[in-house]
């Protein structure tokens, strides 16, 4: 059944489809739709609503550029407002009417004589000149890969797909994992439970959150005078850069550790606790936790923080590998996703989806483009991330190098762009070469950031501006173009 013709499918209703969605409006172009599996907008500030749940990039800066809110109740917005947020754009821009929802995109190829992909959807079929991809970077939850996860007799639940209908209070409460979701619920839910058991694989380095409410009179004057606004965001923009100086670099943050590990020390008295939670790798290496009451939560009386490596789970708890058996009423998975899903179901023109072809690894140009899937575009795709600064900043540059593209096929009447291969390889070239010099690489750790070989296909290793520079100019000559009259 042919659900749509269009010029444009966007795949995904998160934060970075609704941005490209309202661009592609601001710039007249109407003709398109947003294909969403699930039954509303809000990709991951829909699914996360664990209690404590927010952003860890200052609000000003984790939001759009062309949509600034002068109303972030706190420095550090919660996920309900943030979720508002993204709600409110899309309204302002109109662009709810043209989601489809319900419609999760299981299959697509290119068809090369009609010059358009058809899509294929749990509702039907679509058919469109571009698509854009923008199914998010951590979009599904990974549960653990743990012997008789299923065999637990109490509950359990994924932290992205929390249960509020679940009463934690007095509660036997186990929670595997300590990243960044971990940090921000497990204070939450600490006071409130009987025991909690907090299992460690690795610890984290933590930097200090320090969220306030802004006031007022400070939301007043952002009305009122934007410019005031733009200044506080740009203030944060390039304290966060500086930060990613010490990444770039293959290095100890010296100075940062130390002031790291005094606050560790402030924060938990027990040596033999504090030795569990100091990282044995340089700051930077793994996502930083951003957080103030993570460790205070865990230096808490009624909180066992576990080390040991877990064996298995049985009916009555984990076992770890001491032999130990950690009697549990409840197991919470604070276990992250699957990074950037390659599960992208799309066939290229040589048939092959882009999941098989990423199988080893994961390479676009410019993040953005794949050769060999043409007319076909990624937001938030490979090395298009730094963990220091705000997701969005990618985001915005690659929604706007889209527009370009497809402006530019409309100027030249051309049906289809497809990156050069060699331009490509260059690119995913010079991007391993100089993740080599970084803390990532070197910095002696295991992290999602990595892939199997060592290299990294999440991280951009290079300042935002620089990412947002290489995309800037949209360069013809970096793809063979196509035209159904003129093969
Ligand atoms: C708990 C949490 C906290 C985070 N905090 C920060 C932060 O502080 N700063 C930061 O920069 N980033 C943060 N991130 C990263 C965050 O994912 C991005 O900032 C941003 O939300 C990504 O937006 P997106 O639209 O690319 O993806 P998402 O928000 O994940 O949206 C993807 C959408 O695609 C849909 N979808 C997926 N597959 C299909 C399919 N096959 N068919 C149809 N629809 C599909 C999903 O249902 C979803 O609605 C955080 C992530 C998580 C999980």
């Amino acid at each position: 059944m042919l659900v749509d013709a269009v010029r444009i499918a966007i795949i995904g209703a998160g934060f970075a489809g609704l941005g490209m969605a309202v661009r592609l409006k601001q710039v007249g172009i109407d003709d398109f739709v947003i294909l969403e599996r699930a039954q509303d907008i809000g990709g991951t500030w829909r699914d996360n609503s664990y209690p404590g749940c927010a952003v860890d990039v200052q609000s000003h800066l984790y939001s759009f550029s062309f949509a600034p809110n002068p109303d972030w109740s706190h420095v550090y917005a919660p996920q309900a407002e943030i979720w508002d947020y993204i709600q409110t754009i899309a309204r302002r821009h109109a662009v709810l009417p043209h989601v489809r929802f319900g419609h999760e995109v299981v299959g697509g190829e290119w068809d090369e004589s009609a010059q358009h992909w058809v899509l294929r959807t749990t509702k039907g079929e679509v058919r469109a000149q571009f698509v854009v991809s923008s199914m998010g970077p951590l979009s599904n939850p990974m549960a653990p890969d743990i012997p008789g996860l299923d065999t637990f007799a109490g509950h359990t639940f994924h932290s992205a797909r929390w249960d509020h209908d679940h009463e934690l209070a007095g509660k036997r409460v186990g929670v595997i994992g300590t990243g960044s979701s971990a940090a921000q619920f497990v204070p939450e839910i600490q006071p409130e439970v009987g025991r909690l058991t907090v299992f460690q694989r690795t610890a984290h380095w933590t930097f200090p959150r320090r969220n306030r409410a802004i006031t007022a009179t400070e939301r007043r004057l952002y009305r009122r005078v934007p410019l005031l606004q733009k200044l506080a965001r740009a203030r944060q923009y390039l304290f966060r850069e500086l930060i990613a100086f010490g990444f770039l670099r293959n290095g100890r943050s010296r100075f940062l550790e130390a002031i790291a590990t005094q606050r560790l020390r402030r924060q938990v008295p027990d040596p033999e606790l504090r030795a569990k939670l100091t990282p044995d790798y340089a700051l930077g290496c793994k996502r930083i936790v951003v957080t103030d009451d993570f460790h205070p939560a865990l230096a808490s009386p009624n909180v066992d923080v576990v080390t040991e490596s877990i064996s298995e789970v049985v009916p009555e708890g984990v076992r770890t590998a001491d032999g130990v058996v950690h009697e549990l009423d409840t197991l919470i998975l604070g276990t992250g996703f699957e990074v950037m899903p390659v599960a992208d179901p799309l066939c290229g023109r040589d048939g092959v989806p882009l999941a098989k072809r990423w199988a080893q690894r994961r390479a676009a140009y410019l993040g953005t483009t794949v050769s060999g899937y043409p007319n076909y575009f990624m937001l938030v795709g490979p090395n298009t991330a730094t963990g220091h600064t705000s997701v969005l900043l990618y985001a915005e540059a690659q929604i706007e190098y889209v527009i370009q593209c497809v402006q530019h096929l409309r100027h030249t009447g051309a049906d289809s762009l497809d990156v050069r291969p060699e331009v490509q390889d260059a690119f995913v070239a010079d991007i391993r070469e100089r993740l080599k010099g970084t803390v990532w690489t070197g910095g002696g750790c295991a992290s999602w950031y990595l892939d199997p070989d060592g290299g990294s296909s999440v991280l951009w290793p290079g300042f935002t501006w620089q990412f947002r520079a290489a995309l800037r100019r949209f360069d013809p000559a970096d793809y063979r173009l196509h035209s159904v009259a003129t093969p």
